[in-house]
């Protein structure tokens, strides 16, 4: 539904990576009611003509885009398309992740190396590369919000030993979106790392708590918050440990 009164992003803009399905597309619905010009990325044409197709009625405040994060010449045309649409990105939201099926079962003293690449150059290498293409377009009081996930908290316990790959390519991204906040402090950019929750999508099941509408409450969260601390891990609108 297109807002036709001032939200609470209206005037801001959104960059989801990831928005065919999943968080990604739920994101896409929230941020368009909270008024923000909000642009979209899906790696398949088909999946961009059905978003395209889903946005039609909101004419110039929904802008699809193709990326593949793990491809930097894929980033860097993304990078190209973006600016010459809009003058400046507000929030990029890297939602963009990979959980191998394989990965499920991998335990930390069996884990297949093309499995753990895989995932690192979605995970974490296109979500780096998302950032560094991105900084330079982001204002004061602009945000990186990484989603990112508890899989990836070394407090309480540490890392499960299964899923590994996955789980090192979260604490990975936890670690590098510590050390972009400092980068970035002085510059009043927000770089933060979220946990959406445990979600109904195909990545996280059916038998998961809760559905993709739910889970872009921290998301959205820290898309409106006043500027304030950076660099923490934020579960269910709370900082918690890494
Ligand atoms: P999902 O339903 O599997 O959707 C993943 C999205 O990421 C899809 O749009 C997919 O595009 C896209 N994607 C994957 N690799 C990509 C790449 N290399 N370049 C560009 N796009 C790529 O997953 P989800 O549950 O919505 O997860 C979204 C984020 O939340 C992920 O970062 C995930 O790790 C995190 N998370 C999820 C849960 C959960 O319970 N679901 C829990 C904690 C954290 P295609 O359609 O082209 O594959």
């Amino acid at each position: 539904m297109v807002p036709n009164v001032m939200s609470e992003l209206t005037g801001k803009t959104v960059l989801v990576t990831g928005a065919n399905r999943g968080i990604g597309r739920a994101l896409a619905d929230r941020f368009l009611a909270l008024g923000a010009t909000t642009l979209l990325t899906a790696r398949s044409a088909a999946a961009r003509e059905t978003l395209a197709r889903d946005f039609a009625s909101a004419g110039d405040r929904v802008r699809v885009f193709g990326c593949d994060i793990a491809d930097p010449d894929s980033v860097r045309a993304l990078q190209t398309g973006v600016a010459s649409a809009v003058p400046q990105l507000d929030i990029l939201v890297n939602n963009a992740g990979v959980f191998v099926k394989t990965d499920r079962l991998m335990y930390a003293d069996d884990v297949d190396p093309r499995v753990l690449e895989e995932t690192l150059r979605t995970n974490l290498f296109g979500t780096i590369a998302m950032c560094a293409a991105f900084i330079p377009s982001i204002p004061a009081g602009g945000r990186i919000i990484n989603v990112s996930s508890t899989m990836g908290q070394l407090s309480d316990g540490g890392l499960e030993p299964y899923a590994v790959a996955y789980s090192v390519s979260k604490a990975a991204l936890n670690a590098y979106t510590s050390a972009l906040a400092n980068r970035l402090r002085e510059r009043r950019i927000l770089a933060d790392a979220v946990h959406p929750g445990w979600v109904q999508t195909d990545m996280g099941g059916p038998g998961a708590q809760i559905s993709p509408e739910a889970g872009t409450e921290t998301i959205v969260f820290l898309a409106t918050r006043p500027v304030g601390e950076t660099g923490k891990f934020w579960n269910q609108k709370q900082i918690v440990d890494w």
